[in-house]
């Protein structure tokens, strides 16, 4: 039996409890792409369930692709290790398959086909966008589906149903992503080797990753002085005279920031003669026996010889608005946008109602205020609230000892907090860590920045909703997990509840032939990525010392993973400072907040500063250890 479902209508049906479920994509069932590129989308869903592992699911999946439904649906049974696996498709570029876990759920719904073999699409009708069509296709899983295959033998079908063209080449690295991280890890590779040889890729039609798609008003959070890559400035190192921001280092809007990455790649990455860029081509998978990526636009299939090492400069993609499907359905005669659409609004609202407590939700209260919307008529949907470094003290260059007397003030915090409330507590006494209202206890910690002024304006907005999560927003009512509130026809409801940081579980940066970029100290992953490159290039074969100067240290979510995440950073600046050529870079590193703390060593905020840090370290390890063990 076929069923054929508007997406908010299967999300209904599929409540919140139901776990686990996966997406997978039209073009990975016709043998285009591999269940990695979807990530961005199935975290989405995953991120409600804290306990599945999605990650050792897409592994699976990877492992085992082949483009197959059938060997797709044994990986994702296996993986789950449950037969009870529901499958949802949903339409949206190249179309987009869910499949969902439906523990016990008697639910009959199976197998999945082609567009072209009678996928059944609804346009949602709340119209948030032409992405929105959903379409579930029938009982359940263990019926085979039907399939279609196109292109050659092997894993690297076509899109097009024409015969493919392959070409072949070799290269020493094939970086997956020219994100911030992709284009920051080449930068310092080919610097610290000039030898080395890099093919990049990307899906995107150009460098900067998901900058190209951020909403209109996005801005970074931190000093745009120390973003981006090493080789070149980012902006002009000004601090800002005006605004929320006054006082501090200029931050850099989304423009700016691809213009930059555009920027590097002509004039540094393509220069060197060592760098290779190919846009708008989908890597095929990891762990494939072909490693091979396949232009968007042809179809052509480019297979890869790697002397080295394959560069996975997407495992931390983070999911974004214009690209995210909400987990809450709306309502065919509600108003409600992305925040990437917020600008396009042409008549007042009754009201604006943000759902998404984090950075976005953050930025999109702060822009409708600044463009003077009376803070009464902003209802501000908060499932959680977040603790916020205070972005005065995560300063570089001239504001630089503000920052490592903050750091000095966290270690202090961390060496004698007596409980993980007391550790909080001082913290915030400390002016470290910010919240929006004192009498919230926050449960996230993302690791954005804000400044006191961006607080107080925010605290202008009274009507806070605390009751969840979103389920489903009717024309005159909203329903969250613990309630539900009214609303209008003419209210206009922005969806800011995308994750922003990626999720994925922490595993070994380096392995053979395998590079995994993430975090080894700050949440800054232009940063990281360029340690991560230095060591490559620097290190070699040296497999022992890259990976002892690179333990993982995971991106925060919950409030508590302040404490793992602090350790982490103590613990990796103890061992690059062991190493002379590490403490010569980093204080060469653009990128580096604490660059230039030694050449001011001698200044009594910094000296001062440096004292505590010496004399807290230690035990501050020690404690972050206990007090971490007490969270688990
Ligand atoms: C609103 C916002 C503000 C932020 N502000 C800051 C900030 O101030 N400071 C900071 O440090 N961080 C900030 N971040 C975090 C930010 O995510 C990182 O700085 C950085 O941009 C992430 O880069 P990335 O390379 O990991 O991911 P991405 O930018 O997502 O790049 C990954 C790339 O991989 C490509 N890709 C994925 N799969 C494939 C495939 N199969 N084949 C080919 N290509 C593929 C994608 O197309 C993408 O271009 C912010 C994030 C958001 C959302």
């Amino acid at each position: 039996m076929q069923h054929a479902l508007a997406e908010r209508d299967a999300v209904a049906r599929y409540p919140d409890e139901v776990r686990p479920y996966i997406v997978i994509g039209r073009a990975f069932l016709e043998n285009r792409i591999s269940a990695l590129e979807l990530d961005a989308v199935y975290c989405e869903w995953f991120t409600r369930d804290e306990t599945c592992s999605q990650h050792r699911v897409r592994d699976a999946l990877e492992r085992r692709h082949t483009g197959d439904l059938d060997a797709l649906i044994a990986a994702a049974k296996d993986a789950l290790q449950s037969d009870d696996i529901v499958l949802v498709g949903f339409s949206r570029s190249c179309g987009i398959a869910m499949l969902r876990g439906a523990r016990g759920e008697p639910d009959p719904v199976v197998s999945v086909a082609g567009e072209r073999e009678g996928w059944t699409h609804h346009r949602d009708r709340g119209g948030r966008s032409e992405h929105r069509a959903a379409c579930v296709a029938h009982s359940r899983l263990g019926t085979p589906a039907p399939r279609r295959r196109c292109g050659g033998a092997g894993n690297s079908g076509c899109a097009t149903g024409r015969s493919r063209v392959v070409t072949a080449i070799e290269t020493d690295y094939l970086v997956i992503g020219a994100g911030a991280a992709g284009m920051s890890f080449v930068d310092a590779l080919i610097d610290a080797d000039h030898d080395c040889d890099v093919v990049m890729v990307d899906r995107r039609h150009a460098p900067g990753g998901h900058w190209n798609d951020a909403y209109p008003f996005v801005q970074l959070h931190q000093a745009a002085a120390c973003y981006g890559v090493n080789s070149r400035a980012l902006g002009t190192d000004h601090l800002d005279e005006r605004g929320l921001n006054a006082g501090l280092y200029q931050r850099a809007n989304g423009v700016q920031i691809c213009d930059y990455f555009r920027h590097v790649l002509d004039e540094h990455h393509m220069r060197s003669g060592q760098v290779r860029f190919f846009p708008m081509s989908n890597y095929l998978g990891l762990d494939t026996a072909e490693v091979a990526f396949v232009a968007a636009l042809t179809g052509a299939t480019t297979e890869v010889k790697v002397r080295r090492a394959i560069v996975d400069a997407r495992y931390l993609e983070p999911t974004i608005p214009s690209r995210h499907i909400p987990s809450f359905a709306v309502d065919t005669d509600v108003r409600c946008v992305s925040v990437n659409e917020l600008p396009d609004v042409t008549e007042p609202a009754s009201g604006y109602t943000i759902v998404g407590g984090g950075k976005t939700g953050s930025d999109a209260c702060t822009w409708l205020l600044e463009n003077g919307v009376d803070p009464d008529n902003i209802r501000w949907v908060r499932a959680r609230d977040a603790w916020m470094w205070n972005r005065a003290h995560v300063q570089p260059l001239d504001l630089v000892s503000d920052t490592i007397d903050g750091v000095a003030r966290c270690v202090e915090a961390s060496a004698e907090a007596d409980s993980i409330d007391d550790l909080f507590t001082r913290l915030e006494a400390g002016d470290q860590l910010l919240r929006l209202d004192t009498r919230v206890a926050p449960t996230m910690y993302h690791g954005a920045t804000v400044t006191v002024a961006e607080l107080d304006l925010l605290r202008t907005i009274e009507n806070v909703v605390r009751l969840g999560h979103v389920k489903t927003i009717r024309a005159d009512e909203i329903v969250l997990e613990r309630g539900s509130i009214p609303t209008d026809r003419r209210q206009l409801h922005v969806d800011c509840s995308a994750a922003g940081l990626g999720k994925a579980p922490a595993r070994r940066i380096f392995e053979p032939g395998r590079i995994t970029l993430q975090c080894i100290s700050t949440v800054f992953p232009a940063f990281n990525a360029a340690v991560i490159g230095y060591l490559e290039g620097s290190r070699g074969d040296d497999e022992v010392a890259k990976s002892r100067l690179s333990p993982t240290n995971r991106y925060p979510d919950a409030a508590e993973d302040w404490i793992p995440n602090m350790r982490g950073q103590l613990a990796s600046l103890d061992l690059w400072n062991a190493e002379p050529d590490m403490t010569t870079w980093l204080e060469s590193s653009r990128l580096n907040i604490a660059r230039g703390m030694f050449e001011k060593a001698n200044e009594p905020q910094m000296a001062d500063a440096i004292t505590r840090l010496i004399t807290y370290t230690e035990p501050a390890l020690a404690n972050l250890e206990s007090l971490n063990a007490a969270t688990a």
